[in-house]
């Protein structure tokens, strides 16, 4: 049996009380793994252990940090059996998503190490003689990470590489469904070099998830949070840290559109909207959720994406090769399938799939949704496309902006010119032309805009939420005061 202890000061300890834990694998409902159950308390001492690393590794220059930041991608691909085999087991993930998880990581990795000697800042000419201003990036002081299971170890990796480049150091607060994923990015950081207290990882009990987070933002030490999540928890993220008067950012849920336009190359729309649809059983915050056709192509794409879709059926991930593995859990699939009796019962057609095996849904598509269904507005997180027909470019831009969320986004159109217009009127902060919603490279600015959250990871934009902008003069000379 995998057990995963708490990690604070490079250190694998019990949560003081020893009390544990259990996280099931949901295709079989066996145990997957036993991890440490930290009380407040546990969380609060992880706090104290990143700030007491803080000064020696702030102080550290980017050649140390660079090192040890690509030593960490190394050793991570080194030990991709470890993390894929707890991926499947705690998530039901494919091993192919898995493997695509390590190799993106240790790419935010690498980038993040690049980035080291990107943290610059600036001089600016001052109206006093003699004087030089100068705007200085430092680093923002413990960061508190907190990662969702669905892409465990990009998400894991994303909250605390950038962070740790800009000389910060972290606290993970691990999902609990994927505590032993969650704890092996820490691992491979300790083994890499960092010093003690520099990572350290939090993984609590379902029930003590909310006092356990409120004690890490509230923490006097610490001075940013990030969170990637469902946007019912970021809220809650969002009020306490405004609360505490803390800076916080929030990637959340999605609901992407993806429009084919009438002269689209409808064959690659079809692949890019199943890929989109259906990677990781649609457990992706940029899944596409909703797939807008013009109604000159809409019988063409549908029977296309039909034929494909019907080839994605749901497997258990340790029979080899199946296209979609396992949801997170039994119920998430019964979520899928009353949006599904909603839309059918409201008058939508079921074109493939639509039934739940426990926690095994195949891909599933359902056309002529409208407004009146749930499937049109709320995010299904699952194996699930819903086609909505619209008659022009104008009604199928008004439909991809009628939603709360506004994270990713598709247009499929052979006319650029036309293409980019439609992007620049959709409401998100991703819009991928002639590609799939479903599309992350570390160095791209990422996040949403309306319910998907505010933010960004990625690139320079990182820098800035992960570092303070400070304003430093130094003085020349002698100054006349005026008192
Ligand atoms: P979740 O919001 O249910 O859980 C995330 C974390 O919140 C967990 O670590 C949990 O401990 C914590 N939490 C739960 N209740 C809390 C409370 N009351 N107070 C404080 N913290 C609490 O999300 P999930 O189900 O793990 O992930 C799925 C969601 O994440 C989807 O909505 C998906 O779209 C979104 N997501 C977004 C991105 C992105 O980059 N925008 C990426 C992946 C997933």
């Amino acid at each position: 049996m995998f057990v995963t202890k708490l990690l604070i000061n490079d250190e694998a300890m019990d949560a003081a009380d020893a009390s544990t834990f259990e996280c099931l694998d949901p295709l079989t409902g066996d145990v997957a793994t036993i991890a440490s159950a930290a009380s407040p308390a546990d969380a609060a001492r992880a706090a104290v252990a990143a700030a007491a690393a803080y000064p020696a590794w702030s102080a550290l220059g980017p050649t140390t940090r660079r090192a040890i930041l690509n030593r960490a991608a190394d050793i991570l691909l080194a030990r991709s059996s470890d993390f894929i085999a707890a991926m499947v087991e705690e998530t039901g993930a494919t091993a192919l998503w898995a493997r695509i998880n390590c190799d993106l990581a240790a790419d935010m990795l690498r980038e993040a190490a690049s980035m080291t000697t990107q943290v610059t800042g600036e001089l600016i000419p001052s109206g006093i003689p003699g004087s030089m201003a100068m705007a200085v990036r430092q680093p923002a002081g413990v960061c508190v990470g907190i990662a969702p299971w669905n892409a465990p170890i990009i998400l894991g990796v994303r909250a605390i590489a950038m962070p740790l480049a800009c000389g910060n150091t972290v606290v993970l607060k691990a999902s609990e469904l994927c505590p032993r994923t969650h704890g092996l990015i820490g691992e491979i950081l300790c083994e890499a070099g960092l010093p003690a207290g520099v990572v350290n990882v939090v993984t609590n009990a379902p029930r003590d998830a909310a006092a356990v987070v409120e004690t890490l933002i509230a923490h006097p030490v610490v001075r940013r949070i990030n969170f990637t999540g469902s946007t019912r928890v970021g809220r809650i993220i969002a009020e306490t840290a405004a609360r505490h008067l803390k800076r916080c950012l929030l990637e959340l849920g999605g609901k992407a559109p993806f429009i084919v336009l009438a002269d689209a190359d409808i064959d690659e729309a079809v692949g890019a909207a199943a890929f989109g649809a259906f990677m990781n059983q649609g457990q992706i915050c940029m899944s596409t959720e909703r797939v807008i056709l013009l109604d000159d192509i809409a019988d063409e794409f549908v029977a296309k994406f039909k034929a494909k879709a019907e080839t994605l059926v749901a497997g258990s991930p340790r029979d080899g090769n199946t296209p979609l593995g396992t949801m997170i859990s039994a119920e998430a699939a019964r979520r899928v399938r009353a949006l599904v009796e909603d839309a059918l019962q409201k008058g939508a057609v079921l074109v493939c799939g639509g039934h739940a095996d426990g926690a095994l849904v195949d891909a599933t598509v359902v056309d002529y949704v409208t407004p009146a269904m749930r499937l049109y507005r709320e995010e299904s997180f699952g194996p699930l496309a819903a086609i909505i027909r619209v008659g022009s470019l104008d009604e199928a831009v008004t439909i991809a902006n009628d939603n709360e969320y506004g994270l990713s986004s598709a247009v499929f159109s052979r006319d650029i010119n036309q293409a980019m217009a439609v992007a620049r009127r959709l409401e998100t902060g991703i819009c991928h032309i002639n590609e799939a919603t479903v599309s992350d490279e570390p160095q791209m600015p990422f996040g949403g805009v309306k319910s998907s959250g505010y933010g960004r990871f990625g690139g320079n934009a990182a820098i800035d939420e992960f570092t303070e902008l400070r304003w430093i003069t130094l003085a020349s000379g002698k100054r006349q005061y005026p008192i």
